[in-house]
């Protein structure tokens, strides 16, 4: 549970941090030098009940908002900081609309400096309460209660420390089975330790021993040597806990806030995000379809481009789906809150415009009507998004891993998912042991891609025997090898293509020669049995039967697939001749274990231009094996 501070610079934030801690966040001696916040500071409370918090202390000044927004990324409970004798003002409009963006659950509006009250007249708090109720009226801190406190006096302290707890209490722990996903907000290097960066862990679980990669550039994997939990050591950590952990082998200055860690191998960087966008109620003028913003995510502060899908703008207080292209990859998880910032403040408010939540990781380059589709993959419960997912990812599919990563569901209930949409028919296991699958309507508009192209092949090619698996695979596109492999056994299993060898053709559809070819075909094969183990070249050939070289070479082809004829180096043989030679061949080796090159000469009395190619064939056929001169037999 991580407690976050929100408001306008010097009202007493990180005051009132080290009066409800001990601890002084504001420690850069710049900080001290200026008594201003410029970074992040972090802090635990021990609450009534025993419970204890983390702390993080933002600036409040509107140059440092950036830091700001890191800081509320990871935040469960705000505290709305507001003076009393300074009351509603410019940062402390945008800290409540970035912490309502970012999705912060819950919160407690504080009125510090109650000291100075006497000073500030009759009727002054109630006016300051007026304000602040207006301000938080349709946020998250609607319901929130409002405590008057003093951090120099202690005045208080007592009461907002039991809500803090009662709060605490009452929310649901962040889901610590999803990917292990730890933004950086801080990363050193301390003298005997190594490597630490601390950030709060937003979902799933790390222990020590454990590898890690820093997203973006950082894959690693970096092993972890420790972890430490409010100052203590700890073994491992779940989600919703403030954590520094020590790094083995990587370098402090190399990491910077805005990386994550995650498990390593476990997610990947995204540079494309759809995401459902709101532009905030006090923005004065609508979203335009296309501009360029700075996004907060996570830690992580970036340029983007801003595509509104299927609107020709966004108006105040409206939401719609958008996709962002980021200047350079972020690490980001599905349902990931962000915030979008102008170049230009707003009157009153800040430069924080719009925020949103992301849907789906490094997607395609989306067309018109890609809101609607966003729409359905937004409302659509879990196993519907993994169809949804499986659906885009086309011909490809997706792997349990990819589909982890792209879902961040929980492994076990993605498993369970996945085992029952495989049962039901919804999606079809392509490859076990890559763990992949497509979607069953993909890979059934593929099965009928496939019969229509072997239908439109044997139109034209009435003497082939088939098309060639191969040829088949790259005609339709299919990138990887076991997908197509399941595809063709699927038509198969379904009697729907026949095989033969390699070669892929539907049922009933056998080669047919016309009168002429079939005339052809029959002095080719007549022509290699009488050649027997002396085959002709096949220009030779062609000059003997009268027919092109091309020609012949179809021919050929069909021969060999027909099982007449075999092909050795540059020769077709007749099969009859080469099965008659291979039982000699067997039956010499039988006898006498081996055999020159000499010997095979005598037994064949064939020169080395038919010898050669022969002696090979056997090799490659596994008969023979060469060992330096000789050839032995072959055990199979
Ligand atoms: P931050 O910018 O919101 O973190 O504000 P600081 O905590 O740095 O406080 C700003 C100024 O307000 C400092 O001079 C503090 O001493 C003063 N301050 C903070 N809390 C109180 C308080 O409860 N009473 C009074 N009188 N002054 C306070
Ligand atoms: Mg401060």
């Amino acid at each position: 549970m991580i407690v976050g501070t929100a408001g306008h610079v010097d009202h007493g934030k990180t005051t009132l941090v080290r009066a409800l801690t001990g601890i002084d966040t504001d420690r850069l001696p710049e900080e001290k030098r200026r008594g201003i916040t410029l970074e992040l500071g972090f802090a635990h409370l021990s609450l009534p009940g025993g419970r204890t918090v983390g702390v993080v202390d933002v600036p409040g000044h509107e140059r440092f908002v950036k830091a700001m927004a890191a800081g509320a990324g990871g935040v469960d409970l705000a505290l709305l900081v507001v003076a009393a004798d300074e009351g509603v003002s410019v940062q402390t409009r945008e800290h409540v609309d970035i912490c309502g963006l970012l999705g912060v659950r819950s919160g407690i509006i504080v009125v510090t400096k109650a000291d100075l009250l006497p000073g500030l007249g009759e009727g002054w708090l109630e006016l300051l309460e007026t304000d602040l109720r207006a301000l938080v009226s349709g946020t998250f801190l609607e319901e929130a209660p409002l405590v008057t406190v003093s951090a120099k006096s202690g005045a208080g302290l007592e009461e907002l420390k039991k809500l803090i707890a009662k709060q605490a209490d009452a929310l649901a722990p962040r889901p610590s089975d999803g990917p292990a996903f730890l933004p950086v907000d801080r990363a050193f290097s301390l003298k005997g330790f190594g490597t630490v960066v601390t950030g709060t862990l937003l979902s799933g679980q790390l222990a020590v021993e454990e590898d890690v990669a820093l997203l973006p550039g950082l894959e690693g994997p970096w092993r972890i040597r420790g972890i430490q939990v409010h100052g203590q050591a700890v073994k491992k950590v779940a989600a919703g806990e403030r954590v520094a952990l020590n790094l083995a082998s990587v370098e402090a200055p190399q990491v910077s806030r805005g990386m994550a860690v995650t498990r390593a191998g476990e997610l990947r960087p995204a540079r494309v995000l759809d995401v459902e966008l709101q532009l905030l109620p006090s923005v004065p003028e609508p979203l335009p379809r296309r501009s360029t913003q700075l996004v907060s995510i996570a830690t992580a502060h970036v340029e983007t481009q801003v595509r509104l899908l299927d609107v020709e703008q966004l108006r105040p207080g409206e939401k719609c789906f958008a996709q962002l292209r980021l200047s350079e990859p972020v690490a980001a998880l599905p349902r990931q809150r962000f915030i979008l910032r102008g170049s230009q403040k707003l009157e009153g408010r800040g430069a924080t415009l719009a925020g949103g939540t992301v849907l789906a990781l490094d997607p395609p380059r989306r067309k018109r009507g890609a809101g609607e589709k966003l729409k359905v993959f937004a409302e659509a419960d879990e196993p519907a998004k993994l169809q949804w997912l499986l659906h885009e990812a086309g011909y490809r599919g997706l792997t349990e891993a990819e589909l982890f990563a792209k879902s961040a569901m929980a492994p076990q209930k993605l498993a369970r998912a996945l085992e029952n949409g495989g049962a039901q028919g919804r999606f079809v296991w392509v490859d076990k042991e890559a763990r992949r699958l497509l979607d069953a309507t993909v890979f059934a508009a593929l099965s009928q891609r496939a019969l229509a192209l072997l239908d439109a092949f044997h139109g034209s090619n009435p003497e082939a025997a088939g098309l060639g698996r191969e040829e088949l695979r790259q005609r339709l596109a299919i990138p990887l090898e076991k997908t197509f492999g399941r595809l063709v056994q699927s038509l198969v299993d379904a009697k729907k293509v026949e095989l033969d060898h390699e070669l892929v053709r539907l049922p009933g559809r056998r080669r047919s020669f016309d009168s002429k070819g079939a005339d052809e075909k029959g002095r080719l094969a007549a022509l290699l049995e009488s050649a027997a183990l002396q085959p002709p070249l096949l220009a030779e050939a062609a000059t003997q039967l009268r027919l092109g070289e091309a020609r012949l070479q179809e021919l050929l082809k069909v021969l060999v697939s027909e099982g007449a004829a075999v092909k050795a180096g540059d020769l077709w043989f007749h099969a009859g001749a080469i099965a008659a030679l291979k039982a000699k061949l067997v039956a010499f080796l039988e006898a006498n274990k081996e055999i020159t090159t000499q010997q095979f000469k005598e037994m064949t009395g064939l020169t080395r231009k038919y010898l050669i190619p022969l002696a090979e064939y056997f090799d490659r056929e596994k008969v023979t094996l060469r060992v330096g001169e000789k050839r032995i037999l072959r055990k199979s």
